[in-house]
């Protein structure tokens, strides 16, 4: 008898028939005797309905306040789901995140996961009972909701899988497992039986959005063995391994990630002097913005470039920010850019092959596509082009290193 913990994300439970389809699977799984726990995230659209609401009175809701009307979200599935089961036959009976005592730091609207108190579970499970647990939600010490930021119920299910040391913990979802890349912008890309926790963690931070980063990085630090699968359709889905073994016989590239998330601030005519990009970072990581790329340019008269990226909700702050600083400096100008991308192509392979970055910029230059910023690392290169130029960039990287589909697969 095995231990599972699944993860249905909100299209899964997007309305009353996919809570009953959702119901008769987490049955399927009971039938055969394990027990089971279940996470779900709210109905698919609902979390965005509420933050607009909050939007509706404040720009910047309440950071408090927004976590304790987002969470009701998952509060309604949870429920619904529960008397599903039960409906069918199935002992059922659902938690939400403070019940159960997900206990996280007080950061509202991305709180971190501290400790789980697992006994309210392991004694309903005793008691035969189905355990369904809000995703996305917990509270921090002094009782206050929080949550876990956006894609969180995936993290939610990772760390009670971990806590609850489960055989394994299982994210269904709208897609049958990890592609090679997001399969709603290529029709060619390719499903993954297995992808490491290290890619996955790239691919997460890069902009894949099927896991949240957090997740994948819970999962690899407490060896959660981690699957993501399909809802609805049977299948073996994507296992998230820590077995790098077989990647000799991998493609060089296993995925190609992408971000529309970020935007581009450039500060022109900087004295090139020792302690600039301290200047300028100072004030901005002081401002609690995040940056992400960097690029200096060679000095020409004694003054510089200084280019970087951060993300597209904090492009409004940082450009004040680092306004006050070009006069502050003396500075030439501030450019700001939001309409840009970043494509970053992923894989293990990379650490035995020389000249993937320069096989990445010639299918660019092959369809005229400019790079504006590089960075790379030991498994992935990322650039910066111009947002139109996104979906074209990531069809050709796919072609160029032969991840497309076999004609009449995946399409
Ligand atoms: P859920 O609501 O179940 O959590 P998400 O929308 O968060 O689902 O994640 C699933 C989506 O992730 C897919 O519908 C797909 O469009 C997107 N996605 C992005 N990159 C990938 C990838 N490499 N492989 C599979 N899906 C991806
Ligand atoms: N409902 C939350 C969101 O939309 C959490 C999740 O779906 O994982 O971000
Ligand atoms: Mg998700």
């Amino acid at each position: 008898m095995a231990l599972i913990v699944q993860k249905f994300g909100g299209t899964s439970v997007g309305s009353v028939e996919r809570i009953e389809q959702v119901a008769a699977k987490v049955k399927k799984f009971r039938d055969k005797g394990d027990d089971i726990v279940v996470v779900v995230s709210a109905m698919s659209g609902e979390t965005n309905r509420l933050i607009d609401l909050a939007k509706q009175i404040s720009e910047q809701p309440v950071a408090r306040e927004l976590d304790v009307m987002v969470s009701t979200g998952e509060q309604v599935t949870i429920a619904l789901l529960a008397m599903a089961l039960i409906k069918i036959g199935v002992p059922a009976v659902s938690y939400t995140g403070s019940q159960v005592r997900i206990l996280t730091d007080s950061a509202h609207t991305k709180a971190r996961i501290l400790q789980i108190d697992s006994q309210q579970i392991q004694k309903e499970l005793k008691a035969g009972r189905v355990v369904v647990v809000a995703g996305f939600q917990g509270v921090d010490e002094s009782g206050n909701i929080t949550t876990l930021g956006r894609g969180g119920s995936d993290t939610t299910g990772v760390a009670l899988a971990a806590a609850l040391k489960a055989d394994e913990c299982q994210i269904y979802t709208d897609v049958d497992g990890v592609y090679t890349t997001d399969p709603r912008v290529v029709a060619k890309a390719q499903r993954l039986d297995k992808i490491t926790f290290e890619e996955m963690l790239e691919m997460a931070s890069l902009g894949s959005k099927v896991l949240q980063i957090r997740a994948v990085e819970f999962a690899g630090k407490y060896s959660v063995p981690l699957r993501v699968l399909h809802s609805f359709q049977e299948g073996p889905g994507t296992l998230i391994t820590l077995d790098e073994e077989e990647s000799m016989e991998q493609p060089i590239i296993s995925g190609i990630a992408f971000n529309r998330d970020e935007a581009k601030l450039t500060i022109r005519g900087v004295p090139d002097t020792p302690g600039v990009a301290f200047k300028i970072l100072g004030p901005i990581s002081a401002a609690n913005v995040e940056v992400d790329m960097i690029v200096q340019n060679v000095a020409h008269d004694n003054t510089t470039d200084f280019t970087f990226t951060v993300h597209r909700n904090d492009y409004h702050n940082a450009l004040q920010v680092l306004e006050g600083i070009a006069r502050d400096m003396g500075a030439r100008e501030v450019i700001g850019d939001t309409e840009i991308a970043k494509v970053s192509i992923v894989g293990v392979g990379m650490r035995s092959h020389a000249g993937v970055a320069s096989r990445m910029f010639e299918a660019l230059a092959k369809e005229n596509i400019n790079i504006q910023m590089i960075s790379t690392s030991e498994i992935k290169v990322s650039v910066v082009i111009e947002e139109k130029y996104l979906e074209l960039a990531v069809r050709a990287l796919h072609t160029a290193f032969e991840l497309d589909a076999p004609a009449g697969k995946g399409e």
